[in-house]
């Protein structure tokens, strides 16, 4: 109930678009990394299969030089060393020697007296086809050059091709396009240029081996490789949208709560304090949010977020003008001895707002009301430890202007009874928690006993808080307690309300 609607819509729409936005993010970097990687191993197995078919055809070429002579000798000179060769070659399916584009000598009888590449001008370079014999159908390379009239042609085996492309990567669908012709793992020939979005040329032949990768290869490849990470992901939009509700929920609070303070809309309640006699000795101030549409919010919900943002500071100024002019407005004066007390905490005693506390105290001396009644600053023991350093130096001030201290809730906290002793407390409240104890049962009454004997030996003045019926006010009355404040005597009221009802 601290923020309204429309924070509340503002809030989750913000918090949305973060964990979205977060998310979408990481899964773009992600994917564009991820396509990145993947698109690089491919690019370097394609590179690879062109160094290694290079190799092939260096080799062949090398060769080819070498038994070049070789095509002017008889054949029944040259046959050996030929079968020599494509023995010791395995990717070599023949090796021929043609004169005047004539096959005159080849490892394959018959091939010799075919004309082999008569009219095909394409030198040195690869050349794909369909064998006719040996294996009909089955893909060749084939590479050839010539020298003068003679010539010399090495067909090459397609299935060193595919055995290649598969030890470099046996998944990917890698091609050899070779001048108008490629061939792809299946071993089928086709004419024209295949699709392909990778692709790698070799420098020195007029080949090249691409792949075409598929939108759902893509996915399916990410979504294995990366499956965790946007895993990881939706944790880390739920961690960093989870923080920024939490922030947006503070800021928007925290705003809404400055323009509330600047509206004025902080107005001090008044709860009656009794004497052991249950006659009327003063009251407490207690602060209410009037908001415009909640209607009064109660200080549980918005304190500790004024404390944690500071608001505290000027919320507690506007609660003390506002206490004056309350009482300003009063036809007639307060009983002798009545004492107002107002609630501070523990960010009053930090450096930078010990001043403003300072200012209000001496803003309530200056006014009439001060006359007539005195001012007790009530601070929660749970306050009291970490800044005990800071808050003895603004007690002592605070005690020279006549201001009166009281511990709050005591016996809730861990502060030790030297730091109050030193800090020179002037009453104690005993919390409502303990008061709750009082003829409840047997087995915690003691505890009542002990935090009112503690109390006592502080040899401080002592309030009972939360008092709601005659059996709590007997037993407090019966134990020296000097004043009782409780629903049983009145709930807080609106400043005139109780001025109207205890004060007239
Ligand atoms: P507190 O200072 O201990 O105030 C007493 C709380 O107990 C008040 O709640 C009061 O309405 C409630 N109370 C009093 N008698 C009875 C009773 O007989 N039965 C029950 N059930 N409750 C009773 P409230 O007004 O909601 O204030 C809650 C707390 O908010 C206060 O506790 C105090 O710690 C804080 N607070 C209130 N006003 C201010 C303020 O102006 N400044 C600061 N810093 N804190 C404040
Ligand atoms: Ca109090
Ligand atoms: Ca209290």
């Amino acid at each position: 109930m601290t923020i309204d609607a429309s924070f509340k819509f503002r809030q989750w729409g913000i918090t949305c678009i973060t964990a979205i936005g977060c998310f979408l993010f990481g899964v773009t970097i992600v994917i564009v990394q991820g396509i990145n990687n993947f698109n690089s191993e491919k690019q370097e197995s394609l590179n690879k299969a062109v160094v290694e078919i290079e190799n092939i055809l260096d080799t062949s070429s090398l060769i080819i030089d070498q038994i070049m002579p070789l095509a002017s000798e008889p054949c029944q000179n040259t046959k050996s060393k030929l079968v020599d060769l494509a023995i010791r070659y395995p990717e070599f399916q023949t090796v021929s020697l043609l004169v005047n584009s004539e096959v005159v000598c080849s490892t394959y009888n018959g091939l010799v007296h075919l004309s082999m590449l008569s009219n095909d001008s394409r030198k040195n370079e690869l050349i794909l086809m369909k064998s006719k014999v040996i294996e009909p159908g089955k893909i060749i390379g084939v590479i050839k050059k010539s020298k003068g009239k003679n010539a010399v042609s090495i067909t090459l085996n397609g299935r060193s091709f595919f055995y290649i492309l598969s030890l470099i990567d046996s998944d990917e669908n890698f091609q050899i396009q070779a001048f108008n012709q490629w061939v792809g793992k299946e071993g089928v020939l086709h004419d024209g240029i295949s699709r392909f979005n990778l692709i790698s040329y070799s420098p020195k032949y007029n080949f090249n081996v691409h792949t075409y990768i598929s939108f759902n290869t893509y996915v399916t490849e990410l979504y294995q490789r990366y499956g965790w990470i946007i895993l990881l992901l939706v944790m880390l939009s739920i961690v960093i949208s989870r923080s920024v509700f939490l922030n947006v929920e503070k800021n928007s609070s925290v705003l809404i709560m400055k323009k509330a303070i600047n509206k004025d809309h902080f107005v001090p309640y008044g709860q009656p304090i009794m004497n052991a006699n249950g006659e009327l000795a003063g009251l407490e101030i207690l602060i209410r949010w009037n908001h415009k549409s909640l209607g009064v919010i109660y200080p549980d919900a918005f304190i500790p977020l004024a404390e944690r943002s500071g608001l505290i500071i000027p919320m507690t100024r506007q609660l003390f003008t506002n206490t004056i002019h309350a009482f300003e407005k009063m036809p007639h004066a307060l009983p002798k001895g009545f004492h107002i007390a107002i609630n501070i905490c523990a960010q009053h005693f930090e450096k930078s707002n010990q001043q403003s506390l300072i200012d209000s105290c001496r803003e309530f001396l200056a006014s009439p009301i001060s006359q007539s009644s005195f001012l007790v600053l009530e601070l929660t023991e749970r306050g009291i430890i970490e800044n005990y350093g800071e808050a003895r130096e603004v007690f002592d001030s605070l005690h020279d202007m006549g201001v009166r201290m009281a511990v709050d809730d005591f016996g809730t906290g861990n502060a030790s009874l030297s730091a109050i002793n030193n800090l020179n407390f002037d009453y104690i409240k005993v919390d409502k928690s303990f008061i709750d104890l009082i003829g409840s049962d047997a087995v915690s009454a003691p505890l009542v006993d002990n935090i009112i004997d503690l109390a006592r030996r502080l040899n401080l003045s002592l309030t009972a808080e939360g008092v709601e019926n005659q059996v709590q006010v007997d037993y407090l009355k019966e134990n020296g307690v000097d004043h009782l404040q409780g629903y049983f005597y009145g709930k807080p009221v609106p400043l005139d309300e109780f001025i109207q009802t205890y004060l007239k």
